[in-house]
């Protein structure tokens, strides 16, 4: 595969679109990002696989079929291992389908209840998948791990980062300004490799 010209980001998300532009532009790459708003309406397809990987490739598969170009996608959430894992790929809708990230929280918080700090551990994870044009298909995975602490702090971020302790650290990762995240981040961890392989093309 040669470098390509223009990549799509299956996401409605604008902060992905972001992270990556600036760690392509970082790197010396003119590559033009596309977002789903930048691309003619498709049906985006339902999460449905139990892996990261599986629904980023749906995502990914279904980009590059609509628009015939290459195409990544990224899925992600958080592992906790006292609750073996969970809420894992069901990270966005644990408190069921119509939450917000407050009841995602709240819930996270009454399920660990009680639970002392030193088995409050998990991870989040990402699995960024590239379907190409010409068939190549490749995936990325990224993790940071951490621990749940029991009051939430900070304002940054999103999703379970008022509960989320980075190991080695003693902020929760939405006190860490996006930079700061993203150099140690799940997602920032995986999209810096594709942006490593595109290097290579
Ligand atoms: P998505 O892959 O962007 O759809 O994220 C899935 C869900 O995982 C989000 O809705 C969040 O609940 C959680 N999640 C994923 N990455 C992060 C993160 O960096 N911080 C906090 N929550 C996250």
């Amino acid at each position: 595969m040669t470098r390509p010209g223009e990549v799509v980001l299956a996401t409605n998300n604008p902060k992905k679109l972001k992270e990556l532009r600036r760690i392509l532009t970082a790197a010396g790459l003119d590559i033009t990002v596309l977002g789903l708003r930048d691309v003619a309406p498709y049906p985006e397809p339902e999460e449905t696989e139990r892996t990261f990987e599986g629904n980023a490739f749906l995502k990914a598969e279904a980009a590059m079929r609509a628009t015939g170009k290459l195409a990544v996608a990224d899925d992600s959430g958080l592992e906790v291992d006292e609750l073996n894992g969970m809420p894992g790929v069901r990270s966005a809708r644990w408190a069921g389908p119509a939450c917000d990230d407050d009841d995602n929280n709240a819930l996270l918080l009454a399920q660990l209840d009680g639970v002392p700090a030193e088995r409050r551990t998990g991870r989040f994870v990402c699995a960024l998948a590239m379907v190409a044009p010409d068939g190549e298909r490749r995936v990325w995975h990224g993790r940071m791990p951490g621990r749940i602490t029991d009051l939430p702090a900070g304002e940054n971020g999103f999703g379970y980062d008022p509960l989320f302790i980075p190991a080695g650290m003693s902020v929760t990762s939405a006190e860490l300004t996006a930079e700061e995240k993203d150099s140690i981040s799940h997602r920032g961890i995986a999209v810096r490799a594709f942006v490593d392989y595109l290097k290579g093309l």
